[in-house]
């Protein structure tokens, strides 16, 4: 371990959690939201050089990826789903994408996440550790508002776990204000799959709309284990539902602006997969 004037700088998992429990220190991985409001008093755990937060491997269910992998070391990576490149690809520049990582970008807790957003419609977990222990939790259970999560002072983001299978069959939309460096007006990220014409995966998450990202499950449930005949005709219902259940918030752009192209990209997503 180094101690510079500002933090710690640690190269394993367990020096870094006992640092964690015994100082009030803040979690620096990329530093690319952190520097944004730089704190002159702030003492950093930097998290950049733990191997055990750098690495993307793969068991019989998920895909592992260590919460300080940059965004490059994820594009790069033969495991990385094409829905998590896709929205790498549309993510700020070269230079942030090289600094920035995952885990960052989730414990930031910001509904405009790029990588959050996917990582929520794949049903994504998070191992979250600690000196004494650890849990594992499903992304959606992480959020309890902008910029608030259920990490506590002495846990760690160590790795985001993927569902390796039903990722394929995607949909992904980022509306910014240009084609290139520019943070999500709204995001839509949808998974469809199906078996014997039966639709086995139906899954949204709606990104820079709310407080939170939002997904809403039993709305989903609804065309889960229907034929295509069936989602047809309940095409409409579902979007009435949508439209209700969505109440975006007003930001650098109108709430009523993000209700249209949310309920947009929801049709579009219903039509890209013939229904
Ligand atoms: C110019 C610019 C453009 C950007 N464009 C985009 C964009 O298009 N899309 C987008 O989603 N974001 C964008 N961002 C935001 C930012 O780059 C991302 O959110 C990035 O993923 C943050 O990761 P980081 O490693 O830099 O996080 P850091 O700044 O190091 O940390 C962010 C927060 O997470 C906490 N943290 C980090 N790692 C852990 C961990 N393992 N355990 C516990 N807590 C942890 C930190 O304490 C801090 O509170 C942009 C930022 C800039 C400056």
């Amino acid at each position: 371990m180094v101690a510079f004037s500002n933090g710690y700088l640690v190269d394993n998992l367990t020096e870094a959690l006992k640092i964690r429990s015994e100082f009030e220190v803040t979690p620096y991985a990329g530093g690319t939201d952190l520097m944004v409001e730089a704190k002159d008093d702030a003492v950093y755990l930097f998290l950049n050089k733990i191997p055990e937060l750098r690495r993307i491997y793969s068991d019989d269910e998920y895909i592992r990826i260590g919460a300080a992998c940059t965004y490059t070391e994820i594009f790069e990576n033969t495991l990385t789903p094409q829905i998590l490149k896709d929205s790498i690809d549309y993510l700020a520049a070269p230079a942030i994408r090289n600094m920035g990582t995952a885990g960052g970008n989730i414990c930031n807790a910001s509904p405009k996440a790029d990588t959050a957003l996917i990582f929520y419609v794949a049903d994504a977990k998070l191992r979250i550790c600690s000196a004494s222990g650890e849990r594992i939790l499903p992304i959606e259970d992480f959020y309890v508002g902008r910029g608030k999560t259920v990490l506590q002072r002495d846990e760690l983001l160590v790795e985001i776990l993927v569902p390796k299978f039903g990722l394929e069959h995607y949909y992904y939309k980022k509306v910014g204000a240009r084609q290139a460096l520019a943070i999500s007006r709204v995001a839509f990220a949808g998974l469809f799959s199906t078996e014997n014409g039966i639709i086995t995966r139906f899954a949204m998450a709606f990104g820079s709309v709310a407080d939170t990202i939002l997904r809403f499950r039993d709305l989903e449930a609804l065309f889960v284990g229907k034929t295509m005949t069936e989602a047809k005709s309940l095409r409409d219902d579902l979007i009435a539902k949508y439209d209700q259940a969505i109440v975006p918030i007003r930001g650098r752009v109108s709430a009523d602006y993000r209700k249209s192209v949310c309920m947009n990209l929801l049709e579009d997503f219903l039509n890209q997969n013939g229904i």
